[in-house]
């Protein structure tokens, strides 16, 4: 391989990858385990330090690869423990990761894509634009760079992740699945599926590919019980409204233990009344769910306002009187703009959505 020829960064490789990999350079498929638990366990970067390795191979491996996470550029923490890290890609482009420490877990909410291009109309997110997919070794390098810096800081580790930073997941649909398959590989951070939460505001096709390749835990950015309403707050609901996403789901959760979460924001005179509750009790009479209740995260020049303590508590006793399991999700990290929905980053829009929305606020006069 020539100097100038871009070495392979082993941390885009899950095991199945890695040993197919190993095999090709004519070595054990079982190099792949020790590897990754040095990358992913060790959080080791340099192949020097992988000493159940011959001399000889490190010095291979050197000359054809290497490990990369996302650089860390900066790091906000809450007053309530949350923590919030800015990653700079090697394109210059910015995301976001969220570490919320609780009592007895510890969860880190990553990105899988570099904005998003859903558009929904109450997400930060949103009005920023979509800029790209994010590699395997940018979704997990999120997950290894922030674990190493807890160990060195004594921090709760990480028991749960949540794919609900910036992006659609099942829009870089690959690139999560091999993510998601070494958050599980006990070969590297060995958790269980019920602990890998992959929320999605409802990709249809990708749902049911989803099914086939991993038992991973949902969660539906549901917001809505009506599809009038879906698809003005997710755009994506004109594509695929509620019923078939509900069925999707329905099939993904089977008829195991499993139960889907539903994701549901709560805007002030929007999708707060208690009718829209008992609506939303009887779109999920048949279907093996638990409801979270976000309380809406305001961001700059946004129309929507939170609901109150009073309406999201009529709102979840409604759903209690159908037997639904219901919580309200604390908002954790809102000084620092790390709560659902306020994560921005920082990249160029390549959709353009920024400019195209200060036309339409100026009634489109230009
Ligand atoms: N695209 C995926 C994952 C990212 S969003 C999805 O739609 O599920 C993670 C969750 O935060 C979603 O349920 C999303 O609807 C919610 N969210 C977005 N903006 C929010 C805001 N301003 N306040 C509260 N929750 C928000």
């Amino acid at each position: 391989m020539g100097a100038d020829e871009e070495k392979l960064n082993l941390m885009n490789l899950d095991r199945a990858a890695m040993a197919a990999w190993f095999e090709g350079r004519g070595e054990k498929p079982f190099r792949a385990q020790q590897v990754l638990k040095w990358i992913h366990q060790h959080g080791i970067d340099d192949f020097d330090a992988m000493t159940n390795l011959s001399k000889a191979l490190r010095e291979d491996l050197k000359a054809v690869a290497e490990i990369r996470a996302p650089r860390i550029v900066a790091d906000q923490g809450s007053s309530d423990g949350t923590r919030k890290w800015l990653f700079e890609l090697d394109d210059g482009n910015r995301i976001e990761s969220v570490y919320i420490p609780e009592p007895e877990r510890a969860t880190l909410c990553i990105s899988s894509q570099v904005g998003c291009a859903l558009n929904c109309s109450f997400c930060s997110t949103a009005r920023q634009g979509f800029n790209r997919n994010l590699l395997t070794a940018e979704i997990i390098g999120q997950l290894w760079a922030v674990k190493r810096l807890l160990s060195q800081d004594n921090l709760r580790p990480i028991s749960n992740v949540v794919l609900m930073g910036m992006g659609e997941p099942l829009l870089n649909f690959d690139n999560v699945v091999s993510a998601t398959e070494l958050m599980q590989d006990d070969f590297a951070y060995a958790l269980s599926k019920r602990r890998v939460t992959l929320s999605t505001a409802g990709v249809v096709p990708a749902l049911r590919q989803l099914a086939e390749v991993t038992d991973i835990s949902l969660a539906l950015s549901l917001h809505a019980p009506d599809d009038g309403l879906r698809s003005r707050l997710v755009p994506l609901n004109q594509k695929y409204p509620i019923g078939e996403v509900l069925q999707a789901c329905r099939e993904y959760v089977g008829d195991g233990r499993r139960r889907l979460t539903v994701e549901y924001v709560m805007l002030e005179g929007v999708n707060d009344s208690d009718e829209q509750a008992r609506a939303l009790a009887k779109l999920l009479q048949h279907i093996r769910a638990k409801v979270n209740l976000i309380p809406f995260n305001p961001f700059p020049a946004t129309v929507f306002r939170r609901s109150s303590r009073e309406r999201i508590d009529s709102f979840r006793d409604v759903l209690h009187r159908s037997g639904i399991v219901t919580i309200t999700r604390k908002t954790r990290g809102d000084d620092i703009d790390a709560a659902c929905g306020q994560l921005a980053g920082d990249f160029k829009d390549r959709t353009r959505r920024r400019k195209r929305l200060a036309v339409e606020a100026n009634g489109g006069a230009n």
